[in-house]
């Protein structure tokens, strides 16, 4: 919309009204008169000395009522005193005039008028008359400050809105953002929306190129930023697509489309920390109660196996007196064989009440993820024995087919192995290493400790069940490392202690590949 301000048009140049012999005089009566534009011409003081019919429809005057009359009969007297100083100044230097009044018909509604006012200068240079050009523009002006209310109260209800909000460009330059969003720029640098969009166009791949080429909406995707020294940050990223008739001139009758991409960011990092506490302590829990159950089966175990070495010399002393009494009745013999029928029976009864190992389909597993995870489920005994820890994840894929729990209880064994061996060293380093590393088949995975170390000639004795180097002082059945070789060898893999390690315990596993996946 036009300002109310005095642009500097060209200053209007004194001319000999020459007639057209083309156009004869009454013609450019005839054309003022019927022009759609309200047109009234008057003297050098504002004083109306005639007005056409749009003039007379307008502002409601007959021509009879407004001749003689100033310009300012239309003033409603709220346009400010300014505007018309400046109007005068600049009409007076013979420069035309335009700019927006409030005006008031002969009934008194008000109306805005786009003014243009010319001076008509004679041949002597002086300014005689005015010619004053005016057309009604309120309903365009309603309209403008509709759109721009609906803008500001848009603008303001993105600011408000505790999502990140950002649109961009096809170039993918923000044009407009809001509040949450400027907070990210603090947070993940500029520019985040072109950072998580790149984030999502390698999550998605193809998925994410034909949608975004084809101006398809995408429904929100979590998205994980890493920034090396903070905290993960997870967000759920929504696309929406909009477009735009370009407004240029030259689209007028040739639309063009601009299509313009909504980018909603919603911080989900706080939900994820709290899905992942609830995962590790439903998995802690999971994993307590198997350990429960592995304890119940080792004492049971270790009580048949115990209770078996003297039932069975008891048998062979059974034996050897049948072969004695030669047939002659011998109570005693009898009372025995009694006694160890009803052991025998005793023992079945109690290998009966060892539980069964839980039975978990084997499925496609990220070593990584399960080693994260036993970090994460013994970070209060790491800290509490001051341990550094080192952990290298594998840079491939590293997934093996097998049972998450088992695999989860396995080197969950092998870290608090290496916690007690640590704790049993008095001084030097306090250090624990985990590593997994993609081989040609297989993941190998290395968790070395600076405890004491296993004397070589122990290296395998300590896989047998009931080996321990702990005592039973320590309430150590022994069956850990045992359980470990049992879970490793039921997954198609390996597990030994390495005989070159020097500075401490290093326990190499190696699992194969989960079928289908190509390494390189
Ligand atoms: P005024 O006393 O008329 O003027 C206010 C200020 O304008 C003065 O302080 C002075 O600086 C300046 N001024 C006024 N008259 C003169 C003059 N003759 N010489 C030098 N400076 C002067 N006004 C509208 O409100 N609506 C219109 O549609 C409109 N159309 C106009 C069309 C033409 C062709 C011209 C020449 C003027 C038009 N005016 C219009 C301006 C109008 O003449 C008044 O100046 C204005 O309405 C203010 O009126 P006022 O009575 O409030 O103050």
């Amino acid at each position: 919309m036009t300002k109310p301000t005095t642009p500097h048009g060209p200053k209007t140049q004194p001319s000999a009204a020459k007639s057209d012999s083309n156009v004869p005089p009454h013609l450019f009566r005839q054309a003022v008169e019927q022009a759609a534009l309200a047109i009234s011409i008057t003297d050098a003081h504002a004083n109306i000395l005639y007005a056409n019919s749009a003039f007379q429809r307008i502002t409601g005057y007959e021509q009879n009522e407004i001749v003689g009359h100033n310009e300012s009969i239309l003033s409603y007297r709220v346009t400010p005193k300014l505007v018309y100083e400046s109007l005068w100044a600049q009409i007076q230097r013979q420069r035309p005039w335009n700019g927006l009044l409030v005006n008031k018909r002969k009934d008194g509604n008000r109306y805005l008028a786009d003014v243009t006012i010319t001076p008509v200068v004679s041949e002597d240079g002086d300014t005689t008359h005015y010619l004053g050009m005016h057309r009604d523009v309120t309903e365009v002006h309603r309209l403008e400050r509709q759109v721009q209310n609906q803008k500001t109260l848009i603008e303001s209800v993105v600011d408000a809105a505790q999502v990140a909000i950002v649109l961009l460009d096809e170039k993918e330059r923000v044009l407009l953002d809001n509040q949450e969003y400027k907070k990210l720029i603090g947070d993940l640098g500029k520019e985040p929306a072109v950072r998580l969009l790149a984030v999502l166009r390698a999550q998605m791949g193809e998925v994410f190129t034909k949608a975004y080429d084809k101006h398809r909406n995408i429904a929100a995707r979590e998205v994980c930023i890493e920034t090396a020294g903070r905290p993960t940050r997870w967000f759920s990223c929504a696309i929406s697509w909009f477009e735009e008739h370009d407004v240029g001139a030259d689209a007028f009758y040739d639309p063009q489309r601009r299509h313009y991409l909504l980018l909603t960011i919603q911080d989900i990092s706080e939900l994820k920390r709290q899905q992942e506490a609830l995962r590790i302590n439903s998995l802690r829990a999971l994993l307590s109660e198997q350990e429960r159950i592995q304890g119940l089966r080792e004492t049971l175990a270790g009580a048949v196996y115990q209770l078996e070495g003297p039932l069975n010399m008891l048998s062979a002393a059974a034996k050897m007196m049948e072969r004695k009494r030669e047939g002659s009745d011998l109570p005693a013999a009898s009372a025995l064989e009694e006694a160890i029928r009803q052991s025998r029976e005793v023992l079945e009864t109690l290998r009966g009440c060892i539980p069964e190992q839980g039975i978990e389909a084997m499925q496609p597993v990220n070593l990584n993820e399960v080693l994260v995870d036993v970090l994460k489920l013994t970070t209060g005994s790491l800290l509490g024995a001051g341990i550094v820890v080192e952990w290298t994840p594998s840079g491939d894929l590293s997934v093996v087919t097998g049972n998450p729990g088992q695999l989860t209880n396995l080197f969950k064994q092998l870290v608090t192995n290496a916690i007690e061996a640590v704790n049993d060293r008095r001084g030097g380093q306090r250090e624990l290493r985990i590593a997994c590393t993609s081989r040609a088949d297989h993941l190998e995975v290395f968790v070395e400790d600076s405890g004491p170390g296993i004397p070589d000639d122990l290296r395998y004795k300590v896989f047998q069940p009931f080996f321990t180097t702990k005592g039973a002082a320590r309430q150590h059945l022994g069956l850990g490392l045992a359980m470990a070789q049992e879970v490793v060898t039921r997954h198609g893999g390996t597990i030994d202690i390495d005989p070159g390690y020097h500075n401490g315990c290093r326990v190499r596993v190696q699992l194969p590949f989960a079928a289908g996946v190509n390494h390189v």
